[in-house]
């Protein structure tokens, strides 16, 4: 008899799951459009070139030691982390207003930031948009915060249903937490334009409602590392305060090394260093101090030009290549006549793309077709390569006719 007998068997997760059966399946022709992971033309992970240097760099230094990092992790990783997401001139930073504690990826810096919150903020409400990365609602809630939804999504236009989004925001709680995508939202590739991020801040200003941006895709979703900053820059430019959630999973392509950050920018320094204090006493006892392997890396190609420098090349060149899928694939659906208004897998942006197909259509194509992905119609365009768009169109073009 086992002390947990009484367990039942719990189901995969919604996103990883995908790729266990996508591994079941024997097909030569399958496809995994389902995890957004970055795949090169060839179908393969990619190590950044600049990330193997880094590493190289990493490995002839024979002073470097595996002492314990601090709490926080590396100083000078949290530095230049800060600086690449609020810019080299930002004045929150110069003024000594942003706290910077290395975490585990960006789920970790959600995760981090969700206890601190749960913990020490007034109002434990938090506004996710709907739909949202499927994490979230989870991490937010063993955090102990209370979770809605405010309208993002609007299924008629495949695009932004701002509208719903500005009554929503606009009858939230005074205070409440609202999560929002810094760029690239995933799942909807759908992202406000600078004006209306503009709109979308000065009414959470006004109700102060306190920002907290999900940044997983900086230089992931335009190629450009500033412009992909640009709504979490706007919202510190004003002098207010946010948490900003950072991940070098996808743009440096770190994904298992569990690279992240968590930045809040605070009034002053001196609440700054406050809230540092106690993020320390959250992160003691869930794991101490975070591993020294990724941060390293990512310090060294940020705070070396020339290394930056490959980095921007490297990452402009992933994004690209993701917008060219958008491209083919949309052409592909084009040349077959599949019914319908596809211009959204032109107009979307970032890593994924929001389909429009239906649980059901995905299922046929698993079944028919050996092409996975998640049920609710997303589909990571990175997974995507020339000599798999045609089975991809054929596939969508026989689930919608
Ligand atoms: N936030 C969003 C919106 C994401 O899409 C992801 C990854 O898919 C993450 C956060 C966190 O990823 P990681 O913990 O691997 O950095």
């Amino acid at each position: 008899h086992s002390a947990f007998s009484h367990l039942l068997q719990a189901p995969e997760d919604p996103i990883l799951g995908v790729t266990v059966a996508f591994n079941k399946d024997p097909s030569p022709v399958k496809l995994n459009l389902g995890v957004g992971a970055y795949r090169t033309e060839e179908g393969k992970p990619l190590v950044l070139n600049v990330v193997r240097r880094a590493e190289q760099q990493l490995v002839n230094d024979r002073s470097r030691v595996k002492e314990y990092l601090p709490i926080v992790g590396l100083a000078e990783f949290n530095k230049l982390s800060a600086k690449l997401i609020f810019g080299a001139d930002s004045p929150a930073i110069r003024e000594n207003r942003v706290t910077t504690v290395q975490c585990l990826s960006g789920t970790g810096s959600l995760r981090v930031g969700g206890e601190f919150l749960g913990r020490h903020y007034h109002q434990r409400i938090i506004y996710i948009p709907l739909p949202t990365w499927g994490n979230h609602p989870k991490v937010f809630t063993l955090a102990g915060l209370s979770v809605k939804t405010y309208r993002y999504y609007d299924p008629a236009t495949r695009g932004l249903n701002f509208q719903g989004l500005l009554e929503d925001l606009g009858t939230a709680p005074s205070g409440a937490i609202v999560l929002l995508h810094a760029c690239a939202h995933n799942p909807t590739g759908v992202d406000p334009t600078l004006e209306q991020w503009e709109q979308i801040r000065q009414l959470m200003r006004s109700k102060g409602l306190l920002p907290f941006f999900d940044s997983a895709y900086q230089g992931f979703a335009s190629g450009n590392l500033d412009a992909d900053a640009q709504s979490v820059r706007m919202f510190v430019a004003d002098g207010g305060e946010c948490l900003v959630a950072q991940s070098y999973a996808k743009n440096m392509g770190l994904y298992g090394e569990r690279v992240g950050a968590l930045s809040i920018v605070c009034n002053t320094a001196d609440v700054a260093g406050r809230v540092e204090s106690q993020l320390k006493l959250v992160i003691r006892p869930m794991y101490s101090n975070p591993p020294i392997h990724g941060a390293s890396i990512v310090a060294a190609i940020l705070k070396d030009r020339d290394m930056y420098n490959e980095w921007t090349i490297e990452l402009k060149a992933m994004a690209d290549r993701i917008i060219s899928m958008r491209h083919q694939l949309f052409d592909a659906l084009h040349a077959r006549g599949t019914p319908g208004d596809w211009s959204h897998i032109i107009k979307q942006i970032g890593m994924f793309t929001f389909t429009g197909l239906n649980s059901e259509q995905v299922a046929f194509m698993t079944k028919e077709f050996h092409i996975y992905m998640t049920s609710d119609g997303r589909i990571s365009m990175a997974g995507l390569s020339s000599t798999t768009v045609a089975h991809l169109a054929d596939a969508i073009h026989a689930a919608v006719t």
